[in-house]
């Protein structure tokens, strides 16, 4: 992103791992909707330039002095939200919120990213170890995959037996929030998705149900459950998005806001039913991160990818914002 936003190709050093770093040589880096906000709100991320790419896996390549127990040439993927990891919120485990580097920092959020030929880490912390996982394809672990997995275990008391999750947008983030939702809860999972290709990859995936946004989502949820949806995860973030996902919330249930596409819902006393929760989330942290590979290593969740090269980006962006971007997950491949 260069300075005051939007999307450019160039050619960038490569860095020097200093005290603490790890070098990470990049073998893919996933492709966001989160990008397009990124390069239109520059000033929110510091105001540039850097890489973008905070999906990104890849090789451990070097360390810096006081770095031990790496390997070179060990597959891992990144955690990107990078804190101070000395305040007290980062020393309750809450990177991601940390307040010294606020409002927000981390590869390809502020400082470079992983769309490059290799990606600089501050520190090992942040990289979790894939295995014998192929990390041409791991990079959206993170954040793809993270994100909705983090949300997901703040609502698990919400999503127990006879429990009905709904998932609008089945994007990215939404085909790894259906296969967690189905590995991790007992939830019914119905998903809302404009797109033919995307609703019956949701099938595929494991979904009960996929729904247009035109057709009486609200209806369908009742029929399923009368109360209406005990967690609505709104991966979209559209006006239109957040008033479907407020349509379908139960009394006490909850509406999680992930997508980036920053439309309003107006809140009063009488706009949701009692006592349902209306709240964001941000991204996951890297002990999560390590539950996530977990699971995809265990093959209960699988990154569905097509890879494409660094020129192709900005195109493929262009496409994820008109969505005409298909299904699963883009990756950039340095
Ligand atoms: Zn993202
Ligand atoms: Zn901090």
């Amino acid at each position: 992103m260069p300075v005051g936003g939007g999307i450019e190709l160039a050619d960038v050093p490569q860095p020097d791992p200093g005290p603490g770093q790890v070098l990470v040589r990049v073998a893919g880096a996933g492709l966001c909707h989160s990008d397009v906000t990124i390069a239109r709100v520059p000033d929110f991320y510091g105001g540039g330039p850097f890489t973008l790419g905070h999906e990104t896996a890849g090789w451990i390549a070097g360390w810096g002095p006081g770095v031990v127990g790496l390997e070179e040439g060990a597959p891992v993927v990144a955690h990107a939200e990078w804190g101070c990891g000395g305040c007290a919120t980062c020393r309750r485990g809450d990177e991601r919120l940390c307040p010294v580097v606020a409002p927000i920092a981390g590869a390809g959020l502020g400082a470079n990213g992983g769309m490059a030929e290799y990606l600089l880490v501050p520190a090992a912390r942040y990289l979790v170890a894939l295995g014998d996982l192929d990390p041409r394809d791991a990079g959206p672990l993170d954040d793809a995959a993270l994100t909705p997995y983090h949300a997901i275990r703040r609502a698990r008391d919400e999503l127990v037996g006879g429990s009905l999750a709904v998932v609008i947008g089945a994007g990215g983030v939404g085909h790894m929030a259906i296969q967690i939702l189905k590995a991790v809860s007992a939830a019914t999972v119905v998903v809302v998705e404009p797109n033919e290709a995307r609703r019956s990859f949701a099938l595929d995936l494991g979904a009960d149900v996929a729904v247009h946004p035109d057709d009486d989502l609200a209806g369908q949820v009742r029929a399923l459950r009368p109360d209406g949806a005990s967690v609505t995860f709104d991966l979209v973030g559209t006006d239109a998005t957040l008033a479907l996902a407020a349509s379908v919330a139960s009394p006490r249930g909850r509406v999680v806001l992930i997508g980036t596409k920053l439309g309003s819902f107006s809140f009063n006393l009488l706009s949701l039913p009692w006592e349902c929760r209306l709240h964001t989330s941000y991204a996951g942290e890297p002990r999560e991160l390590e539950e996530v590979v977990a699971l995809a290593r265990a093959g209960h969740i699988t990154v569905h990818t097509r890879h494409l090269d660094l020129d192709a980006v900005p195109a493929a962006i262009a496409s994820l914002e008109r969505g005409d971007h298909g299904v699963g997950r883009a990756i950039a491949v340095p």
